[in-house]
């Protein structure tokens, strides 16, 4: 619960609470389209729009911007209800969705019309972006702007009836065709659209579009500060001037922030949705996906994410995060209140020659080394044991200090091992390791002082559990793959390498029967969270993040 940093954003609503703007009042609002799942630039939202209205005793309303029924569904309304509450956000009774005031809209837009500030148009879609104009040329006026009000209301109605086929007829703003601002060049605020809308089900046949809908929804809601990114920041002059012209009682103020980028993924739900529907992803929260459903999954918690919103702040200029921020926060978050525990995700079999044939022993290990309040366990040991592949060389560099032949290791928590014999398969690879081990040196200390120089993880053979660890990688290969100027489309940078899965890992007894969600230290493997694949025959581990932090080293 620390003070959040200062930023541009609240240095404004600091400063219309302190001069009683609105009476004092916050009302901020998190308006998510229900045309995909959330993910972590939307999580920057989240944090500030609830944030703040924390912060000055205000509100944050939770609001689904549903007017475009193509691409809707409740699927995605689910899923994003679910992402906020588990983010950590409460929105109370606050949930509202744009299609409640579909009657409203439209009674703003007949408004609109009456007032000569609307028309419809019946040019078709190619012939409204010809006489659009460009940046350096105005814009044509439509043949069919100065249609009478009560032509327009008729057509409006017959709309509305519907009457007409898709494409047919839209709606305009009647503002200026020659200005600047390409977005004030007689938008379109209705479109005619046979589709069913997944909460209003045939009612409508028109559906209203975002720059009218929204500034009105916020409006409608009693938004005091309607915050948004940057794209957004051309469309302000026409928020403002449906607000205006319809002479609203409330005018919410439009401030702008860089929108969250992260290097190694791709942000845009079209492009996500694409991921999945070719599937080079397995679905919406497959654990390398950047959304919410997939970051939990792969076993982020909610405060990573949240400090990590903090620790990037809201700024005016677009950038890039790098991916290691993120993983820096959850290791921070991990290394706090992950329990330790021994897994072998590539195993060796090693056969301690001269332990007792039948003895197990429980050996005291602790939980976590950074809290001791999380106590200790016991972890059995016996004559045969696996250790990580890795951790054997038969022919070592000079750097390689863990296990060899003639070699003796500390087994954590156990004793010294010395390596006496290497069996080999008829391919030549090591498939099993003979070794004798030292009673005197039981808890990982040599009574005559002698030391040696590496200590390896290991799980008791007959006591292990069965495991399939799997291991992931940057969707993608380039840090920018949005960036198109090298010609290639964004799939074309994608890791093939992005997931390997080893499906003979062996992990501890302690971890029988662990929840889906549930998060470890694999020591010297990484954070691990227990995935909902699992099964009571065999625990399915994604490794969240390594254990080495490379961020700011
Ligand atoms: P997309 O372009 O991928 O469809 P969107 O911005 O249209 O994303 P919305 O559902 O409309 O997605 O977004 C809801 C809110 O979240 C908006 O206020 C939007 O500004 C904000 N948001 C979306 N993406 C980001 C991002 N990368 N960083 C910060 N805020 C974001
Ligand atoms: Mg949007
Ligand atoms: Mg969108």
């Amino acid at each position: 619960n620390s003070t959040p940093p200062p930023n541009f954003i609240r240095a404004i609503v600091a400063a219309d609470v302190q001069s009683g703007k609105n009476y004092g009042r916050v009302i901020t609002r998190f308006p998510p389209e229900p045309n995909g799942y959330l993910h972590i630039g939307h999580a920057k939202s989240i944090c500030l729009n609830f944030g703040i209205a924390a912060e000055f005793g205000g509100l944050c309303n939770f609001r689904f911007d549903d007017t475009n029924p193509s691409k809707e569904e409740t699927e995605y309304v689910e899923s994003i209800i679910e992402d906020v509450h588990w983010l950590g956000f409460d929105w109370g009774d606050r949930l509202y969705y744009a299609s409640d005031y579909f009657e409203r809209l439209y009674e703003y837009a007949v408004q609109l019309v009456r007032d000569g500030n609307a028309y419809v148009c019946s040019l078709t879609a190619d012939e409204i972006r010809e006489y659009r104009g460009t940046l350096t040329q105005p814009g044509k006026d439509s043949p069919y702007r100065n249609r009478s009000v009560a032509e327009n209301l008729d057509l409006l109605a017959r709309m509305r009836a519907g009457e007409f086929e898709d494409g047919s007829h839209v709606l305009r703003a009647r503002i200026d065709m020659a200005s600047p601002n390409l977005n004030m060049r007689d938008p379109v605020i209705y479109r005619i659209r046979h589709v069913e809308h997944h909460r209003t089900g045939n009612k409508w046949c028109i559906y209203p579009m975002y720059d009218f809908a929204h500034g009105l929804s916020d409006s409608v809601e009693g938004i005091t500060h309607s915050i948004c990114t940057l794209e957004y920041e051309d469309h302000r002059p026409l928020y403002d001037w449906f607000l205006d012209v319809l002479k609203v009682e409330c005018h919410p103020q439009q401030i702008e922030f860089a929108r969250l980028n992260l290097s190694h993924t791709v942000m845009s739900k079209r492009k996500l949705l694409q991921l999945v529907r070719e599937g080079h992803v397995a679905g919406w929260d497959d654990p390398r996906m950047p959304t919410l459903a997939g970051i939990r999954r792969r076993g982020y918690t909610p405060e990573a994410i949240r400090n990590f919103c903090e620790l990037i702040g809201v700024g005016k200029r677009d950038s890039m995060v790098d991916a290691a921020l993120l993983e820096h926060c959850i290791r921070e978050d991990l290394n706090r209140r992950a329990p330790r525990v021994m897994g072998v995700v590539r195993p060796l079999r090693v056969v301690i020659d001269n332990y007792p044939e039948g003895q197990v022993e429980e050996l005291e290990a602790v939980n976590n080394p950074e809290d001791p309040g999380m106590g200790t366990r016991k972890v059995p040991f016996s004559r045969v044991i696996y250790i990580e592949q890795e951790d054997f060389m038969e022919a070592p560099p000079k750097k390689f200090y863990r296990l060899a032949p003639g070699r003796e290791v500390r087994l954590r928590y156990a004793y010294f091992i010395t390596c006496v014999d290497v069996v080999k398969d008829a391919q030549g690879k090591v498939v099993e390791l003979r070794c004798t081990y030292d009673p005197a040196t039981r808890g990982g200390g040599a009574p005559d002082g002698r030391a040696v120089k590496a200590t390896l993880h290991w799980v008791s053979a007959d006591h292990a559990l069965e495991a399939e660890a799997r291991l992931y990688d940057h969707l993608f290969l380039k840090a920018d793959p949005d960036d198109e100027r090298d010609g290639l489309d964004f799939k074309a940078h994608i890791n093939p390498a992005s997931l390997e899965v080893l499906k003979s890992c062996r992990v501890e007894p302690s971890l029988a029967g662990a929840a889906p969600g549930t998060r470890y230290q694999l020591e010297r493997q990484g954070y691990f969270c227990v995935d909902p694949d699992s099964t009571a025959q065999k625990l399915v581990l994604n490794r969240t993040v390594t254990l080495r932090d490379t961020w700011a080293k």
